[in-house]
């Protein structure tokens, strides 16, 4: 099984106009994806891709080749976060609502956490951990909580 992530690297760095909770949430997805790369053998993955794209590349996906579009005023804008996850099965699952990717990736680490005999946190912005605790995954991504 393999996962993709992939964000806008301009919003990610808080430029792009992006609002602070947007460039929050990124980077909390993108530092739970870099803990899952790291331990990806605890809970079977093969690979864990990180894409930032910028604006002066084309929005290609690095490894799985799926990417989520929405119409905006009669255009199709290719959206410039999502989460795909290839399953045993082959089917593959694409995230493009931002709570849903972090409630996943946070899942992830959760369950990663119980897999390894160490600990696995991802310090989490305010508005990341408020999403995760409403998910009720039981994610364990806050120490302090
Ligand atoms: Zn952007």
């Amino acid at each position: 099984m393999r996962i993709e992530l992939r964000v806008c690297q301009h919003c990610l760095e808080g430029d792009h106009g992006a609002d602070e909770q947007k460039t929050n949430l990124l980077q909390d997805m993108v530092a739970c994806a870099e803990v899952i790369k790291e331990h990806k053998e605890a809970i079977d993955l093969d690979a864990v891709h990180i894409r930032r794209v910028r604006d002066d590349e084309p929005g290609k996906p690095e490894a799985l080749p799926v990417v989520a579009a929405t119409i905006q005023n009669d255009q199709v804008v290719l959206n410039d976060t999502q989460l795909v996850a290839e399953g045993q099965d082959g089917n593959m699952l694409l995230y493009a609502n931002p709570d849903d990717i972090l409630t996943v990736l946070a899942g992830n680490v959760d369950e990663i956490s119980k897999a390894v005999h160490e600990d696995v946190t991802v310090d989490l912005s305010e508005i990341g951990a408020k999403i995760v605790s409403q998910a009720g995954l039981g994610a364990k991504v806050n120490k302090d909580d």
